[in-house]
């Protein structure tokens, strides 16, 4: 018999994948926790029905979401990750040199579990000497730590349930007064197609918090629409004065000096929604 695993992205699309067998199934405090093996991407950590990372296109959500933010800053060395409890980010942004201390705040400590479990290529930098792993709510957090990153990436679920939280305006105002004062924030913010009004506004408050405010995009297969976004809102550093030359040689599978100041360019149906349409212009 075969077996099939199907995400409804929306009421009416989803994403189906023909699955060899459950490795792990879990009901925590705040979600459903399942990991998948799957004949086309390999294993697959899904919450709450929603796929969040799968072992073969993992590497373009974890390296945008790190390297544009760290490689615009100048000197990153401490990073805070607001969820990302699979590792794969903590993994990206200890690749670099200069970053001295990678924090994870993750509000269930079995996402963390079953990712170390079962995703040990994404979760392996957990275990490294200049990573902390908090297990917390990360709108707490941030409250009680002020001026002390020079980054933070805000790896979030969808914004319902624990996580709606993490896109609110009050949450973007904790997160500026957590950074230093030339520090730079990413949350990723879900589907230019599917989830607009949410990207409106999410800009719209970044923008009101950030003095630099940029909305960037990325190719991610098995996420709704398989096309990306990430607001970054940063105090000093501009994502497009970053000469490609400096950009420092990573080993990365997707992300290049590039794709970097490419990703910037964005399609006109995005850039509309980004009310004075005049970003990046
Ligand atoms: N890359 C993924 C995506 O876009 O689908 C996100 C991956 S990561 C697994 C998301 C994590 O955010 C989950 O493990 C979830 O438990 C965590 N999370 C949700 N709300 C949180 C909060 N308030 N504080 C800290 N972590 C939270």
């Amino acid at each position: 018999m075969e077996l099939w695993y199907t995400e409804k992205q929306t009421k009416n699309v989803g994403i189906t994948c023909k699955v060899k067998g459950t490795l792990y199934s879990k009901r925590s405090q705040y979600q459903n926790i399942n990991v998948i093996d799957t004949y086309q991407f390999g294993t697959m950590l899904v919450l709450d029905g929603a796929v969040q990372t799968t072992l073969v296109d993992e590497y373009i959500y974890h390296e945008m979401i790190t390297h544009v933010p760290l490689n615009t800053h100048k000197n990153p060395k401490n990073v805070l990750v607001i969820g990302g409890g699979d590792g794969g980010a903590i993994r990206e942004i200890l690749k670099h040199k200069s970053v001295e201390r990678a924090v994870l705040v993750e509000i269930d400590r079995h996402v963390v579990e079953a990712s170390k479990q079962f995703l040990p290529q994404i979760s392996c930098a957990l275990t490294d000497s200049k990573c902390q792993v908090l297990i917390e709510d990360g709108i707490e957090y941030i409250k009680n730590n002020k001026g002390i990153y020079d980054v933070i990436i805000v790896d979030s679920t969808d914004p319902v349930g624990p996580a709606a939280n993490l896109f609110s305006k009050d949450f973007y105002i904790s997160i500026y007064e957590a950074l230093k004062d030339d520090g730079i924030f990413v949350a990723q913010t879900e589907s230019p197609f599917y989830n607009q009004d949410l990207i409106k506004r999410v800009f719209s408050d970044v923008k009101e918090v950030f003095p630099i405010t940029q909305l960037y995009c990325a190719p991610i297969p098995t996420y709704p629409s398989g096309y990306w976004s990430f607001t970054m809102g940063s105090k000093k550093y501009h994502p497009l004065e970053v000469q490609v030359g400096k950009v420092a040689n990573l080993d990365t599978r997707y992300y290049n000096a590039q794709i970097h100041k490419a990703s910037f360019i964005l399609p006109n149906f995005v850039k509309t929604l980004l009310k004075d349409g005049k970003i990046n212009d």
